[in-house]
This record gives structure tokens, C-alpha cells and sequence, in this order.
């Protein structure tokens, strides 16, 4: 694929070109369950509890886009968090982050914030806006049980902040987290390895990734259809993509203008045992996680 950066107000990224030649098909198409969560936010659950294994590292992905401010205005109030990392990225909207761990900070219009919750935290997420549109998607990825009980750590990204690039083919790549086309992310992690991209793309843009054969990777479509392969992911649509070993990346065209997130990691292949907001290894690692919330532990 022939590529070249185009000037912004960012600064000038040269970007070298992904070639793929044995691309990724799609396994299965995934249409999300709509929910809610925190103080009755409406969203959708992309990513369930029943896709964990099959896409390890990542434990969960929610979506949540609403003009309405009553499917958003009670935010989510206090609550714990142990054994794994929450990505929030802030697509339209305003929301006010506070941790026990002193952590404050405002999400917003195409920001990021990443969060280690590591052996624990207590936060809360709550809109800073009475009206308008809130939209975005919070994903979850998981520690290594060598990692769960690691210091808590926290990360602000303002949106001008993640780099992005474009191609000459028509797609513009927000990296959040990995590396895409020489590009490094603003976040990078070992083991997992995590490659997050935002891509939006033109009518009829194509554009190619390369993903090591043993990454778990899947697309969810928020705007418009991609074709990956002979398959269709329409809008609202999650393709989880197959691992085949002979696969060196994925390759999407876009029909019509298109937005869609690109994710990808190195499995983890441990245990998961999950209840609510804590992730960890084994039971008895969950339970410990309750009764120390419950006797203040996780408050560091
Ligand atoms: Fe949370």
C-alpha cells in the first residue's frame, strides 16, 4: 500500500506502509446488548462476559452514544475496580474523572483516559454536561495475574495529544494505543501488547493493518460498513476476526464514509474469573477483592 503523510496542524509524521498479503478473515459478527450501567447510563455491551476467552486480553468493550441526557446525566458514582486497565475514549462529551488515588481529570471530545486499576481503586465518572450528545466506548483489558496488584496508575490524553496520521488512500488512523504504520501510540504495554486505532474512512478507502498471527482482534463499526474480506460489518456491528496462523495483518475497505475501531492484543491465556468490577485469577483472589473493598483497602 502507497502512503504518505499529509500536513495538519499536528506535527508531520512520515509513515511507512503496511503491506498485508494474507489478510484476516471475519469469524463472527457480534451485535452488542443494550444495558445499563453506573447510575442508569443506557449503553450497549459489545464485548460480553461470554467473548473474554475468546478475545483475551480484552474483558470487556461498552458503547455508549445519547442525545438524551437522561441515559447519561446519573454518570457512574463511586465504585471499586481491581485486577485489569479501563480505556475510556470520549468520541462527543464532557465527564469528570476522580480515584481514590487523588487522580482527577476531564475527558473530552476525542480524549482519552487510561487507567491501571491494578490492586485497586475507587472512582467516579460523572458527566460535566446538562444537555447535548455523550459518545464514546470504555474497553477493558486485562493484567497478568503477575500485574493485578500493582500500584494504581492513571493517564489523561487530550485529544492533540494522540497521534494521528493519514493516508493517501483516505483513512485517517488515531493511535491511541500500539503502533500503526511507524506510528507509535500514546500507550504502550507489554504482554498484551494492546494496538488500539480509531480509523475513519472515506468512501471507498482501504486500509491495512499488520497483526502478528497470535493476536486476538475484532472491529466494531460505529459509523457507516466496512467490507473485510468477502464479509459486511455493517454499523453497530463487531467482527471478531479469525486467527489464522498463516495471517500476517487485516485489510477494510470502507463503503461509504466510515468510522471503526481496530483492537488487538497478545492473549494472556490465564484464568478470568470476574465479579462486577474485579477481575483477577482464581475465586478466592475475588472474594479477597470484596472483603477488601468492603473493609477500605482498596482506597490507596
Ligand atoms: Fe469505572
Amino acid at each position: 500500500m502507497k502512503t504518505q503523510a499529509i500536513v495538519t496542524s499536528r506535527p508531520v509524521v512520515s509513515i511507512s506502509a503496511e503491506r498485508v498479503t494474507q489478510p484476516r478473515t471475519v469469524e463472527q459478527l457480534i451485535t452488542g446488548q443494550a444495558t445499563t450501567d453506573g447510575d442508569g447510563v443506557k449503553l450497549t455491551r459489545v464485548l460480553t462476559q461470554g467473548l473474554q476467552k475468546r478475545l483475551d486480553p480484552f474483558l470487556m468493550l461498552d458503547a455508549f452514544g445519547a442525545d438524551d441526557p437522561q441515559d447519561y446525566i446519573g454518570g457512574f458514582p463511586d465504585h471499586p475496580h481491581r485486577g485489569f486497565e479501563t480505556i475510556t475514549y470520549m468520541l462527543t462529551g464532557r465527564m469528570r474523572h476522580h480515584d481514590s488515588a487523588g487522580n482527577e481529570g476531564l475527558l473530552q471530545n476525542g480524549g482519552v483516559q487510561w487507567m491501571t486499576a491494578g490492586r485497586g481503586v475507587i472512582h467516579s465518572e460523572l458527566p460535566e454536561q446538562e444537555d447535548g450528545r455523550m459518545e464514546g466506548f470504555q474497553l477493558w483489558l486485562n493484567l497478568a495475574g503477575k500485574d493485578k496488584m500493582i500500584a494504581p496508575w492513571y493517564k489523561d490524553l487530550q485529544s492533540e495529544t494522540i497521534p494521528e496520521f493519514t493516508t493517501s488512500e483516505g483513512a485517517t488512523v488515531r493511535v491511541i494505543a500500539g503502533g500503526s504504520h511507524g506510528v507509535a501510540g500514546a500507550v504502550q504495554r507489554e504482554l498484551t501488547e494492546p494496538l488500539y486505532l480509531d480509523l475513519h474512512l472515506a468512501d471507498g478507502a482501504v486500509f491495512s493493518q499488520q497483526l502478528a498471527a497470535s493476536m486476538n482482534a475484532f472491529v466494531y463499526v460505529y459509523r457507516g460498513e466496512l467490507e473485510i474480506g468477502d464479509a459486511s460489518v455493517p454499523q453497530q456491528r463487531m467482527a471478531i476476526l479469525n486467527n489464522d496462523p498463516s495471517s500476517d495483518g487485516v485489510t477494510l475497505r470502507a463503503k461509504g464514509a466510515s468510522r471503526a475501531l481496530l483492537i488487538a492484543g497478545q492473549p494472556l491465556r490465564e484464568p478470568i474469573v470476574q465479579y462486577g468490577p474485579f477481575v483477577m485469577n482464581t475465586q478466592a483472589e475475588v472474594q479477597q477483592a470484596i472483603s477488601d473493598f468492603r473493609a477500605g483497602k482498596l482506597v490507596n
